[in-house]
């Protein structure tokens, strides 16, 4: 007997026939005699319906009560499936994030969990009862407030779960059968992986592939959950084993370049004419660090003039207008002619361990594009990765051209 995670995403929650269906991989691994904890996300649309209702009813919300409204999506699922498994005769109760509990931070909106307990479980378990948790939700300790845990949070719910319970395997259940060599609603090319080390998912979703919440792939590496990526369209009788992320040693095959990322939250702020002397990137960048705003991609280019410099840098989306307020009022201070933004940008980047051991793999990307007529406006790279920013227009020509440039296409 195995003690096992199932999540299931909004798109395999969508309605009461897939919750029916969901209802029939669960019982498929009860019947095999596991215990199992299920995960469950809001129905897809619902959060985004939630969210925009707090925005209409309050332009600059408070994020506590966000956090009741949006939390309510999971809380529907969780009671649908506990009865969908009730009607197939199976023992199931839901869990709404405080019942647990799952405790967390104060952040409402983006709360990090601190702590799970999972003796409660561990009863319900012993009664034969398959536990029905609401993911996204937790609590916190002191003030006994409702959190979330940021968008696409129900991963973290359940590694983080299945880290406390100890289960041997967490799968996550999607509307993909695995993770892809890239997004493959974008690139019909893109293979499916069998295996993606730790560190190149984290990557990956942290430059852009939603498949994952980033946090989820943390835990999964620092508690060494056993996580699969799989599909819930998969017939129940007869599932695929989907993805599994592991350790790089467990790979035997590896790739200079396993994965493509793109992501459209990103801004592009340039300051022109910036006197070039010492302190002057501390000027720009302090504030914008004081106001928890993530700068991501930096290039200083000087002048003709050779006593003023250009700074461009990126910033997410949603801190485009408050980071460009910032720098307005700093103006003076930092002492630049213009300040010119793009929002129409994006990040396509390329990630894979092997690139550790080879040089010159960003080299080819750059002529690639350049052959493309693909204007680059900044580049970064680190150990395992390199990102470039593109205008938003040509995305889909530059994924695709470096998944295929890095012998990523399937046959
Ligand atoms: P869920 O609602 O189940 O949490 P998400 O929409 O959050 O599902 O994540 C699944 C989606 O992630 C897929 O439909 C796919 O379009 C997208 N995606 C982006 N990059 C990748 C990738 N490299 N591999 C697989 N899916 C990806
Ligand atoms: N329902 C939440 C969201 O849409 C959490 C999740 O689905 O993982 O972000
Ligand atoms: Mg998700």
């Amino acid at each position: 007997m195995a003690r096992l995670v199932m999540k299931f995403g909004g798109t395999s929650v969508a309605n009461i026939e897939r919750i029916r269906n969901v209802a029939q991989h669960v019982k498929r691994e009860v019947d095999a005699g596991h215990q199992v904890a299920v995960v469950v996300s809001a129905m897809s649309g619902k959060t985004n319906e939630l969210v925009g209702w707090c925005k209409d009813a309050s332009s600059l919300y408070d994020t506590r009560e966000y956090d009741v409204v949006v939390a309510s999506g999971e809380q529907v699922t969780s009671g649908l499936v506990a009865l969908a498994l009730q009607n197939l005769g199976l023992k199931a109760r839901s869990w709404q994030g405080w019942q647990i509990p799952i405790l967390t931070s104060d952040a409402h909106g983006s709360a990090r969990i601190t702590g799970l307990d999972g003796a409660r479980l561990d009863e319900g378990f012993a009664r034969g009862e398959v536990a029905v948790v609401s993911g996204f939700q937790g609590v916190h300790e002191e003030t006994g407030r409702i959190t979330t845990l940021g968008r696409g949070g129900s991963d973290t719910s359940a590694v983080a779960l299945a880290a406390g319970i100890k289960a041997d395997r967490c799968d996550i259940y999607t509307d993909v059968d695995g993770v892809y060599t890239t997004d493959p609603r974008i690139v019909s090319k893109a293979r499916r992986l069998d295996k993606v080390a730790f560190e190149e998912m984290l990557e990956m979703a942290s430059l852009g592939a939603k498949v994952l919440q980033v946090r989820s792939v943390e835990l999964a590496m620092v508690h060494n959950v056993r996580t699969f990526v799989r599909s819930s369209f998969d017939d129940p009788a007869n599932p695929q084993a989907g993805t599994l992320i592991c350790d790089e040693e467990e790979i035997v095959e590896q790739q200079i370049v396993t994965g493509i990322a793109y992501s459209k939250d990103e801004a592009q702020i340039t300051l022109r004419r910036v006197a070039d002397k010492p302190g002057v990137a501390a000027a720009i960048f302090v504030p914008l660090a004081d106001a928890n705003i993530n700068v991501d991609m930096i290039i200083q280019v000087v002048s003709d003039d050779t006593t003023t410099t250009d700074i461009t840098f990126t910033v997410p989306t949603a801190d485009f207008e408050r980071a460009r307020s910032i720098l307005e009022r700093s103006r003076s201070e930092i002492a630049y002619q213009t300040l010119q933004g793009a929002t129409d940008v994006v990040k396509v980047s390329a990630i894979g361990v092997g690139m550790r051991s080879h040089a010159g793999v960003a080299a080819k990307a750059f002529k690639a594009l350049a052959e493309k007529g693909i204007n680059i406006r900044a580049i970064t790279t680190s150990e395992i990765k390199f990102s470039i920013l593109i205008d938003a227009a040509y995305t889909e020509l530059a994924v695709r051209t470096l998944h295929s440039l890095y012998g990523l296409d399937k046959a």
